[in-house]
């Protein structure tokens, strides 16, 4: 997530917090919302952004952490994404980045997360407004973006001395990347022809191209390197690791394995 000063549409100047791929203007770091800097239906203009300092009295109190002033949301917003992301990975799952698949995650661990108990909570109940069905927790934008700059970082970076063999991945909030492919990645097969879009994971990957199991019984089948372009439409995630550095098997994996 970037940071960085954009001019307001009363002149005021804010603190923006930016998606690093696309540049979508995500929230403002004070309660004003992002309809502040863009009008609603309207695309940021790059031309708002500035170098001059913020002169928004709701951004400077945040920013310079006045004695009594609220952290920075972006802060928070991290400090809950590492929560999220932490429990995930002890699920072998990738965490839900969807509204209710964040608060559904919130509520369930809330209880554990002690002085942050409140906190979890308020996100989780979310905002009740009857007059506007569509206004949510403006933290979750920020929390999703958190994980999704952690899930882009961690399915860029692979073993080793793996050799280099490229698929696609995107970012949920937005954004293309070319991935390496490394072993315990998930990947999905292209299915525009056929309609069917089978998941696998890679089990090795070799300079003559990688080996793929899908979970049906059946060996790992083996793709080519010019082939995985053209096989598989993108990387879906790369399984967490363990302290010891070994890729854990994801659930699915471990429960056929005969
Ligand atoms: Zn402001």
């Amino acid at each position: 997530m970037d940071r960085r000063n954009v001019t307001g549409l009363n002149g005021r100047i804010h603190e923006a917090l930016l998606n690093s791929h696309t540049g979508f203007l995500i929230d403002v770091a004070c309660d004003a919302t992002r309809y502040t800097v863009v009008k609603p239906y309207a695309l940021f203009d790059p031309a708002l952004l500035t170098g001059a300092p913020a002169t928004c009295t709701g951004c400077r109190t945040i920013l310079d952490a006045a004695p009594g002033a609220p952290r920075h949301p972006a802060d928070i917003a991290r400090e809950c994404a590492d929560i999220l992301l932490a429990d995930a990975d002890t699920r072998g799952y990738p965490p839900a980045l969807d509204d209710e698949g964040l608060r559904l995650a919130l509520a369930r661990i809330a209880p554990g997360t002690g002085h942050l108990r409140p906190l979890f909570e308020r996100l989780a109940r979310g905002v009740y407004d009857p007059q506007n069905s569509y206004r949510t927790q403006p933290l979750y934008a920020l929390i999703r973006e958190h994980l999704a700059d952690t899930l882009t970082e961690r399915a860029l970076k692979i073993p080793a001395n793996t050799p280099k063999v490229l698929v696609r991945y995107l970012r949920y909030t937005g954004g293309e990347l070319q991935a390496p492919v490394g072993a315990g990645d998930r990947l999905t097969c292209d299915g525009l022809a056929s309609g069917h879009w089978p998941r696998g994971t890679v089990t090795a990957v070799e300079n003559s191209g990688i080996l793929v199991d899908f979970h049906d019984g059946y060996p790992p089948r083996r793709y080519r390197r010019h082939e995985v372009p053209r096989c598989f439409a993108f990387k879906v995630d790369r399984a967490p690791y363990t302290n010891t550095g070994a890729c854990r098997p994801t659930r699915g994996a471990s429960s056929r394995t005969p």
